[in-house]
């Protein structure tokens, strides 16, 4: 019997003893090929020596270094790598330990802002439907995804919530990807001035929609609407790439490729890959330099925050994404990714669409395709396709559609940056081999 609480207090897990670059190594010894790398986190695999050297030497120097009394080296770096891609204006980083605790940083940050400068009416949010931003209350209360919040909706705070940008279905007939991209994005107008400008402090957005709506990627055209409304309003633009971020799109920002800088950019899961928990928020010039007149200090802080060994191992995973190139690996990755999948479930009967970017692709599974009627939620094919894979020793990113009918089941796949092609073969296999067992 086991002590720990686990998450299905019903069915019983494997035990993971080892890890082997992609390869998750349970006490049985079957091995399992990590294609989500778990929900989107191992994205160089497992014991990369460099990494481990880096966490090693790390705790042999110091262990901790509490934020509020020191800085430290390995913070200094990293935060000097990671804004020194950033898009312009995104000049100061703050770690943390995951990614909830970045969106309510991120959350506390805007607030502090607006009271810096003057503003303090404004502490409205607004985010988007079918949204996931993390599991602590104000994370939680901006998602909207209907199975997480449903126990806690009373602990909620009021969000406003707009359409999410899902063109497989919300893309009228009689519109080109550009004018659904403007009409969605155009919500976030409409709501900003129902609930009165002067009230509202950020809205808060995935660039590409990870866990709620498999791969969901923006329209061209739609993320830089959002930054016009925003700009038009006075109100922060932040974009959430917590899964979506940290070169898994090819870039090690999933904005970079729409050319749009938002004033706070979420991360975590890939930032850490894994080695330890790390999370962050860069913040743009401007904000910063309105803590820096006004009160001088960020009042928002964890006791682990920027912890020695999470900066270090982060620090190293970096150095490891620049040696090996591995930002091109991604773009080469995808491409063969993309044909594979299309090849084996390009024409699947309850395969609606395959989407997303470079390695960070989701599968939405239908009832008909030629309808794109989703399963019925009761039948849970998204938790059976799981199933099978791991029976077949294969891990990807399955979840359920939305409840109404509005989204369908969907499986993501998140694989490491580092797979080989014969990796990517394997994972097809496996695919088909679950989904037969799933339909
Ligand atoms: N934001 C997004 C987009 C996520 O996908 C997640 C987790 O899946 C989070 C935030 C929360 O991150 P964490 O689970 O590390 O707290």
């Amino acid at each position: 019997m086991s002590h720990v609480l686990h998450r299905d207090l019903r069915n019983p897990l494997p035990t993971a003893v080892k890890g082997d670059g992609p390869y998750v190594i349970d006490s049985a010894g079957k091995r399992y090929l990590d294609a989500s790398g778990g929900p989107a986190v191992s994205c160089i695999g497992h014991n990369h020596p460099k990494v481990i050297e880096a966490v090693r030497r790390q705790v042999g120097e110091i262990s901790f270094a509490y934020s509020a009394f020191f800085t430290h080296p390995a913070m200094e770096a990293l935060a000097d790598t990671l804004t020194a891609q950033a898009p312009a204006g995104l000049s100061h980083a703050f770690f943390v330990s995951g990614g909830s605790e970045a969106i309510e940083a991120a959350m506390k940050l805007a607030r502090q802002y607006f009271l810096e400068i003057g503003q303090p009416q404004r502490k409205h949010f607004i985010a988007r439907e079918r949204s996931y931003h993390g599991n602590t209350l104000g994370a939680l209360s901006l998602g909207h995804d209907f199975n997480r919040r449903q126990t806690y909706e009373p602990l909620l705070l009021p969000v406003t919530h707009i359409s999410p940008c899902y063109e497989y279905r919300e893309r009228r007939a009689d519109e080109s990807a550009e004018q659904y991209g403007l009409r969605i994005a155009n919500e976030l107008e409409a709501a900003i001035l129902k609930q009165g400008p002067e009230t509202v402090a950020a809205f808060f957005a995935e660039p590409i929609a990870g866990s709620s709506l498999g791969c969901a990627e923006p329209v061209p055209g739609y993320l830089a609407r959002l930054r016009e409304i925003c700009d038009r309003y006075g109100v922060l633009l932040v974009f959430d790439e917590v899964m979506c971020g940290m070169g898994r799109t090819g870039h090690l920002y999933a904005c970079a490729e729409d050319g749009v800088t938002p004033d706070i950019l979420t991360m975590a899961k890939g930032l850490g890959a894994g080695y330890q928990p790390i999370g962050a928020f860069l913040a743009h010039d401007k904000i910063v330099g309105a803590l820096e007149k006004g009160s001088g200090q960020l009042k928002h802080g964890h006791t682990y925050a920027g912890h020695t060994m999470s900066c270090a191992a982060a620090l190293a995973v970096q150095q490891v994404i620049a040696e090996e190139n591995l930002l091109d690996r991604v773009k080469d990755l995808s491409t063969k990714l993309r044909a594979r999948l299309n090849d084996a479930f390009g024409q699947h009967p309850h395969v609606g669409d395959i989407r997303g970017r470079g390695l960070f692709i989701g599968l939405e599974l239908v009832a008909d395709r030629e309808t794109k009627q989703a399963f019925d939620p009761a039948e849970k094919k998204w938790l059976k396709f799981r199933q099978a894979g791991m029976a077949e020793g294969l891990i990807t990113y399955p979840a359920a559609g939305c409840i109404d009918g509005k989204s369908g089941d969907h499986i993501t796949l998140a694989p490491p940056f580092n797979l080989t092609d014969a990796q990517l073969d394997e994972i097809i296999e496996k695919m088909g081999t679950a989904l037969k067992q799933t339909i």
